[in-house]
């Protein structure tokens, strides 16, 4: 049997055997621990240092590196997919944990591609003027911490749960130690074999630990940080750690949550809703064998509905077959260890003693498929408990399997009442027919949860389920569910980095953020910027524009051209009475003209105008009027793309000004713009 092998200052530790981890399916061992020491302080120091050459690499470099390691992963699922079978996962729940793992590398490359700049300071605008004159002005960064994070992960999504982690940490530059669950851990083992395979993992970024964290968070520093997914009593445990605490180590904890799901009195069953909702609840409670933190484990129902509920999902948990996933036909495998077994039916009982069960208990109960008498399993559990009202049961024991328990409420306020009770969770799933019942339940949920999900016909088309935490929303729950936030799109990356106000003279700025801030001295050449390719325009480079006075034909010129015969531009009387006490040029007919003004016309640099942002027309135009305008380079960034016919190209984004005969902005936007590099 194979011995697992941390990866630690860029080598592979371990050779002798220490724990067997075995099958959930047939308890045979599938890989032992490793019995040699892993010298922690090393592992650190060789991080610290490794992380620093992370930063000669770019937020838009990783981003790329990213998607190659996804690439990569993606080709050699399979590998993943066979080793993960011993975790008790079928097919279906390896799409969750492995699928799900490389599609989060993937969104997050594409995210930081799309959102971060090129360099490794990330701006967070607005620029605010703090004096008079603009001389001194305040705005904010986001630099990468200096330390190492330390991710610490639960059994149950061994790639996954080290992917979602990994991904924005790495995107932020920062390099870490990924700690997976013990008894699963030869599957993320086997992810970070394929990781370094791919050529893309730069030397330091990751480290693995096979077994327990020894003295390694004693060691940590006031730059490093701790994730953590598990228990909240390990959370608890850990987030205490004397050490953490003194050097105000952040620790952001995804803990277990009694998450529920609400049907809503205006949906009988007769309704299409009904069923949805029940499947929802069935899909849940057998997916990776109800061994997800974001599992249904309360139902919430009004009293009248009760019977009805329980019968339909009766029938539908009654269907599921148990056993080896291998088996044709299997819809759950089994839970992730014999421990896990023990605990989840020392739950089941704990529930029982305010509860009844409606399904499960089954003495005659067998796993399919050979061996499985050795294996992990056990059947869908559903229990009634008709006193809601009460705290703890329910609201309190978390059974981490397939299990949930249904609790009947006679109004909305009850439901919400009876959901807050378990004190915090990660996701709720509320379904009815009636926007105004959502309208009213979503904000009184909301204070609990991390993530409501709202399934109706409509969404259920479409939706991606209640327990999916997908990369662009925020993952993680107040309370009971840790307090932490992970996910949520380019939020999760600012996790890793520091913010910091910075405060100076707009040059300064300027100069720090990468950025053109106004008021910071600008470049101007006698070549227009337009002519000038990627790699020589500079920020702050610009280009004062001639004049051009507004007419009235071109109100009536441009009215004609769009059809936009607004009072204001046409009704002379009507606009006398308005708050402008003229007519007045149409806002879009100042910008047309401004790009008359600045745009250089022959073929060039310059390839293509793709997006306008922060428009603000801020002072009318009316005829008689002059305008000038000022362009500005303000943002480079290169994401090494190239155009369809091949050449590459970066982003440049302009700032835009427009100014009347008194000096006054009348209009102030960005443009975006694709420019060529040099040809080779
Ligand atoms: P734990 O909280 O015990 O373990 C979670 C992680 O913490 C594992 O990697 C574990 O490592 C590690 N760990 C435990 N103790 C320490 C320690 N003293 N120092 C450093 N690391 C430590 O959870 P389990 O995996 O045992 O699951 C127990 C229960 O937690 C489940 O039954 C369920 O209720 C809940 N849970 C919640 C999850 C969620 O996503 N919110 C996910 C999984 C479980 P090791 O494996 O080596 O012990």
């Amino acid at each position: 049997m194979p011995v697992l092998k941390s990866f630690i200052a860029g080598e592979w530790l371990g050779e002798s055997p220490a724990q067997a981890l075995p099958s959930a399916i047939n308890g045979e061992t599938v890989a032992h621990t490793h019995e040699e020491q892993i010298d922690f302080a090393k592992a650190l120091s060789y991080g610290r240092k490794a992380g620093k050459k992370l930063l000669d690499m770019d937020f838009q470099e990783r981003a790329l590196a990213l998607k190659a390691m996804a690439l990569y992963i993606q080709e050699h699922k399979k590998e993943l997919y066979a080793l993960s079978m011993h975790t008790g996962s079928t097919k279906a729940d390896n799409g969750i944990d492995i699928d799900g793992g490389f599609g989060t590398l993937f969104s997050y490359a594409s995210m930081g591609r799309r959102e971060l700049p090129s360099g490794n300071v990330l701006h967070e605008g607005p620029v605010t003027p703090l004096g008079k004159n603009n001389h001194f002005a305040g705005t904010h960064i986001l630099v990468p911490r200096g330390g190492v994070a330390v991710h610490i992960n639960a059994f149950n999504f061994p790639v996954w749960g080290m992917l979602e982690k990994f991904a924005p940490t790495f995107l932020a530059g920062m390099p870490c130690i990924v700690k997976p669950a013990t008894s699963t851990s030869y599957v993320t083992e086997a992810a970070v074999r394929l990781m370094q395979e791919s050529g893309a993992l730069p030397e330091g970024a990751l480290q693995l630990v096979i077994g327990r964290t020894g003295n390694l968070l004693d060691l940590l520093e006031e730059q490093d940080l701790v994730t953590f997914t598990g228990s909240a009593s390990t959370a608890l445990k850990l987030r205490s750690n004397a050490n953490l605490m003194a050097r105000s180590v952040p620790f952001n904890a995804e803990a277990d949550s009694l998450n529920s799901a609400i049907l809503a009195p205006d949906v009988k069953p007769e309704h299409e809703e009904f069923d949805i909702f029940a499947k929802e609840v069935a899909r849940e409670m057998v997916a990776k064998a109800g061994q997800k933190c974001t599992a249904i484990r309360r139902v919430f129902v009004h009293q009248s509905q009760v019977d009805a509920l329980c019968e339909k999902l009766k029938e539908r948990l009654g269907k599921i077959r148990v056993g080896d996933p291998g088996v044709e036909g299997v819809r759950m495998g089994a839970l992730a260890s014999m421990d896990q077994l023990k605990d989840v039916r020392a739950s089941i009982n704990e529930l029982l003693k305010t509860s009844e069960c409606v399904i499960g208990k089954n003495e005659s109960f067998r796993p399919e498929g050979p061996g499985t008498e050795n294996g992990a399993f056990i059947e869908p559990h559903l229990l009634l408990c008709r006193t809601p009202e009460k705290d703890g049961g329910a609201h309190d024991i978390e059974a981490f399997g397939p299990v949930a328990t249904v609790m009947p409420y006679e109004t909305i306020e009850q439901a919400v009442e009876y959901a807050a009770k378990g004190r915090g969770s990660l996701v709720t799933t509320l379904t009815t027919r009636d926007p105004e019942v959502a309208a009213r339940m979503i904000p009184a949920l909301a204070p609990y949860h991390g993530r409501l999900q709202l399934l109706d016909a409509e969404a259920a088309k479409e939706s991606t389920g209640h327990g999916s935490p997908l990369p662009m929303l925020k993952h993680g729950g107040p309370g009971r569910a840790g307090g932490g936030e992970e996910l949520g799109g380019i939020r999760a990356v600012h996790h890793y980095l520091q913010r910091t106000a910075i405060q100076g003279s707009p040059n300064m700025l300027a100069a720090i953020t990468g950025e053109y801030v106004r008021g910071a001295q600008l470049k101007e050449y006698d070549v227009h910027p337009f002519r000038r390719h990627f790699e020589d325009l500079q920020i702050n480079e610009s280009l004062l524009t001639h004049r051009r006075t507004v007419t009235e034909a071109d109100i009536v010129n441009f009215g004609c051209l769009s059809g936009d015969h607004f009072y204001m531009h046409f009704d002379d009387l009507a606009a006398r009475e308005s708050q402008f006490g003229k007519r007045i040029a149409h806002g879009y007919f100042v910008l047309s003209a401004a790009a008359g003004l600045f745009v250089s016309p022959a073929p060039g640099p310059v390839l293509a105008n793709y997006g306008l942002e922060t428009l603000r027309f801020i002072e009318p135009v009316a005829p008689g009027d002059t305008i000038q305008a000022r362009l500005t380079c303000k943002r480079k960034i290169d994401q090494g793309r190239t155009s369809p016919d091949g050449h590459p190209q970066g982003v440049v984004v302009w700032d835009v000004q427009v100014h009347n005969q008194e000096g006054v902005m009348v209009a102030s936007y960005d443009i975006l713009t694709l420019v060529a590099k040099k040809p080779e």
